[in-house]
């Protein structure tokens, strides 16, 4: 089990690194992209004001053709040099023409600066046919102080253009980042269900072996005790009735925990409360396993802290987590001794079975109330389980709004200590 949960967050954990590699590879080559249109738009714009300048002699020196005279104050405003003031109307007649040639389809305005005046003094709003912007005024130029006048082009709406034109290749990238995701999540619930599956299967093994064993050996005894002159066998006798009766005893609580199973599954437990002596509770339940504690040599003290406690809580199920718990304790220990107290805390009654087992390493103790988780690793642990004897001593526990602590160092033992209201 633990292999396997392992294996699953592997598995989350590879895909998510790569959905991030390819999703940070995406964003670099979008970047790149958005580079390439920015250099294109540059590149359009600069050709279009030398058509400009080759159309209409803005300058008295035609060799500069543009190098001197073209000022990119920023990516949005581009400033050109005039030596004579030119018929507006057809400037911006041309202007239009030229930038619609080279492909630059978003809107500009277009001011002329008076050195003498230091200001803008003519401004025209150029709203191109493909523009994909509203032509609302926006924040006013700055002016850009010079000695020459000049036209102050500028293009409010360049960011958004360009990424307008990048628009195919984001949303393809967003469709890649979309299936990826989509795959991601289908691998992991795919994987999530394989883990299911062998869950339920290793569920019905471990079932059917704990079933098998002991209706086998009862079949055996008795087919001895059918025998004819087994009557004159006296010790033979009580020998296999014995047996008989100690593998009905462990078949009983396999169906005990077949009913424990079925409880987990539900969300919430029934509890029929009644008040009773928690003490005698815990004898009993250390009374039900003196077959297994004689099996082991097990050693169980107990230690009450009052010689009768009464509690109100569900009796039965009460008595199936200690069953759980001191059954535990025995079943991960070498040499089982076994503490079990009692104590008075506040509104809470509680019980703890300490042991002197394995004990259970820090990374383990919180999942080991997780329903079907098993440690699997070390001699003592391959002993067949179903991971589900903790899960539901914290489900009764939880329901009577209780609660249950475990404290356990590897190699020493463990204490779990179950805590619920007296009441
Ligand atoms: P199961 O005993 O059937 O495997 P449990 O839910 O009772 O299932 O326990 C879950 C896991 O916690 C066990 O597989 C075992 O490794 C660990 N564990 C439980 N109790 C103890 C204990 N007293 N000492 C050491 N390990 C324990």
């Amino acid at each position: 089990m633990v292999i396997r949960s392992k294996t699953l967050r592997l598995v989350i954990l590879i895909s998510t690194v790569l959905i991030t590699l390819i999703i940070a590879i995406q964003l670099i080559w979008l970047q790149k992209v958005y580079m390439y249109e920015e250099k294109q738009f540059n590149i359009n714009v600069s050709k279009s004001i030398r058509s400009l300048y080759t159309d209409m002699e803005l300058v008295n020196d035609a060799s500069d053709n543009g190098q001197k005279v073209i000022e990119n104050i920023n990516p949005d405003v581009y400033l050109l040099k005039i030596d004579c003031s030119p018929n507006l109307p057809q400037l911006w007649e041309n202007l239009k023409a030229e930038l619609t040639d080279f492909d630059v389809y978003t809107d500009c305005r277009a001011s002329i600066y008076d050195p003498v005046q230091n200001k803008y003094v003519t401004e025209e709003y150029i709203n191109l046919p493909d523009s994909y912007f509203p032509s609302e005024k926006e924040n006013e130029l700055q002016v850009y102080t010079r000695s020459y006048p000049y036209i102050a082009l500028y293009f409010p709406h360049r960011g958004q253009y360009i990424i307008k034109q990048m628009l195919f290749w984001i949303a393809s990238s967003g469709l890649l980042l979309l299936v990826l995701t989509g795959f991601g999540i289908s691998i992991f619930y795919l994987y999530r269900q394989k883990f299911y599956n062998e869950t339920q299967k290793d569920f019905v093994n471990n079932f059917t072996h704990e079933f098998k064993t002991p209706l086998a050996v009862i079949k055996i005894a008795s087919d001895v005790l059918k025998q004819k002159n087994i009557i004159d066998k006296p010790e033979k006798l009580n020998n296999y009735a014995g047996i008989i009766n100690e593998q009905t005893n462990h078949l009983q609580m396999q169906v005990q925990r077949l009913l424990e199973i079925a409880y987990t599954d539900r969300s919430h437990l029934p509890l029929e409360k009644e008040s009773f002596n928690a003490n005698e509770l815990i004898q009993q339940s250390i009374n039900d396993l003196q077959p297994y504690i004689e099996q082991k040599n097990a050693i169980v003290h107990t230690g009450f802290s009052i010689p009768v406690s009464i509690i109100k809580a569900d009796k039965a199920y009460l008595r199936l987590c200690l069953i759980n718990l001191i059954e535990n304790a025995i079943k991960y220990a070498e040499k089982p001794v076994i503490d079990i107290n009692t104590s008075i805390e506040g509104a809470n009654f509680c019980i703890s079975v300490k042991d002197n087992g394995i004990g259970i390493a820090p990374e383990h103790q919180k999942k080991v109330f997780e329903r079907f988780y098993r440690i699997t690793e070390g001699e003592l642990r391959s002993s067949k389980g179903f991971g589900l004897g903790l899960n539901f001593v914290k489900k009764v526990v939880d329901t009577h709004n209780g609660k249950i602590e475990v404290k356990s160092e590897l190699g020493k033992g463990s204490t779990f200590t179950i805590k619920i209201p007296r009441n």
